[in-house]
């Protein structure tokens, strides 16, 4: 199950929430309620997709 970062745009809290597919994009703040959320990606979900990739990626053997 993938458990997304969130980030509520409007107290800035941030919460971990448990998102089944097709609520991704229907998450609301447990703070204030809002629906102004940021969704983070994942880092275990998402490992080499954006975090890490230019950090690690070996320009050795690449040419
Ligand atoms: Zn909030």
């Amino acid at each position: 199950m993938p458990i997304f970062e969130y980030k509520c745009n409007q107290c800035e809290k941030e919460f971990e929430k448990l998102v089944f597919s097709g609520e991704e994009n229907n998450v609301s703040c447990p703070e204030c309620k809002s629906l102004d959320v940021a969704k983070k990606m994942s880092a275990t979900s998402f490992m080499g997709n954006s975090i890490g990739t230019c950090a690690t990626s070996p320009s050795k053997g690449f040419s």
